[in-house]
């Protein structure tokens, strides 16, 4: 049998009778969308991150996307995030109006270099868009300063990283706004699509509303602001629910399988996560490095190990994103890595046995380069 990079049937398994029951609970509880589910987990999510606001929508996408457009961002405005990140990103971005300025990454981390901040500031900045890649945080305190000298808005795309933390604090509750995604992947997933946007910010929060329904006010039933409809589905609002609760014992497991990891594969020529001092990585991926990564992954065919690449192309590179006229060569580090990262197995039901057979077949692999 194939070892998955990452699959939900094992948990399923274990949770099956608390998501059918969360099913029923919606089904019978007469009222599909919008309800208590909703309601409550919202509320509940906001509390778990310490901030006043969340509101549920559809996807991660959308949650960057009307997150972006309630702190103001629109078109001629230009924001700033790495080409190092899931396409959503960016496409969030784009649709928005605005035009996405790129930073490189650092070499040790993979995660946004702060340090080239400043140098990408125009007078159209209006937001800095820190993507807390593969489970751990970009430097929280060096974006906050940089965001707060030059008055823009701050916007943690979080969607790689529940439950992470810096200094203690948890991922989503620095930014003015944070923005989540619920895929079935993520650290915290829905048994279908989902998102959310944090904010302490009531004026935030109440864009938000709007431009998740019709760009509505809910009290007049008038339309205020153009917009459509992002609304998180009552059903994965209950399952999400249920799985917040688990949230840490998730983590907990995704660091048990980094460790063993670690002690296996410790000794290799591969670079494992680097976790940057004072944080606290949650490991939604597990991204390994290795010059000759293309060749290792031709070897592993043979062992019946599903790999992935997160991600193969930057950003920058693909022709959809041709407008945005960065040009490869630009972002050295983003580029070297997209050609020598690969993703082994991660997923916190992974069972250690099979997580054995991995280490020894890469074991093997490197001895044979
Ligand atoms: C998954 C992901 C998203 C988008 O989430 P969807 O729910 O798939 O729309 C955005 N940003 C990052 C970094 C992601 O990993």
């Amino acid at each position: 049998m194939t070892t998955q990079v990452w699959e939900y049937l094992t948990e399923y398994e274990n949770e099956r009778e608390d998501i059918l029951d969360a099913v029923q609970q919606v089904f019978g509880s007469g009222r599909l969308v919008l309800g208590e589910s909703v309601l409550g987990f919202e509320r509940e999510f906001a509390a778990y991150h310490g901030v006043d606001h969340c509101v549920g929508v559809d996807n991660g996408t959308n949650a960057i996307k009307l997150g972006l457009q309630a702190l103001g961002v629109g078109p001629g405005d230009e924001v700033i995030t790495v080409s190092n990140t899931a396409a959503p990103t960016v496409v969030a971005i784009d649709s928005t109006g605005a035009r996405t300025v790129f930073v490189d990454v650092r070499e040790d981390d993979f995660l946004m270099d702060t340090d080239q901040l400043e140098a990408a500031i125009t007078d159209r900045t209006r937001c800095i868009l820190p993507v807390h890649l593969y489970g751990q945080c970009v430097n929280m305190s060096a974006v906050k300063e940089i965001a707060d000298r030059h008055g823009l808005a701050v916007l943690e795309d979080c969607a790689q990283a529940h439950g992470a933390r810096q200094s203690g604090v948890v991922a989503g509750s620095t930014g003015d706004a944070a923005a989540f995604s619920f895929y079935p992947t993520k650290v915290l997933g829905a048994y279908g699509d989902g998102g959310a946007t944090l904010t302490s910010d009531p004026e935030v929060e109440a864009r938000m509303r709007r431009l998740r329904y019709y760009g509505m006010d809910k009290q007049y039933y008038t339309v205020s602001t153009p917009a459509h409809n992002s609304r998180l589905d009552e059903v994965q609002a209950e399952i999400l629910r249920r799985k917040l609760t688990r949230l840490d014992s998730y983590v907990e497991g995704r660091r048990d399988v980094a460790r063993r990891y670690a002690e296996g594969l410790g000794d290799t020529a591969l670079q494992l996560p680097r976790i940057v001092p004072g944080n606290e990585h949650v490991y939604y991926v597990y991204v390994v490095r290795h010059p000759r990564r293309d060749d290792i992954i031709e070897r592993l065919k043979t062992y019946d190990i599903n790999l992935n690449i997160s991600y193969p192309w930057p950003i920058h590179t693909m022709s959809g994103f041709a407008h945005l006229d960065c040009k490869a060569g630009s972002l050295p580090v983003t580029e070297a890595l997209a050609g020598e990262i690969f993703s082994l197995p991660m997923y916190p039901a992974l069972d250690p046995d099979r997580q054995d057979k991995v280490v020894h077949a890469v074991r093997e692999v490197l001895e044979t380069l």
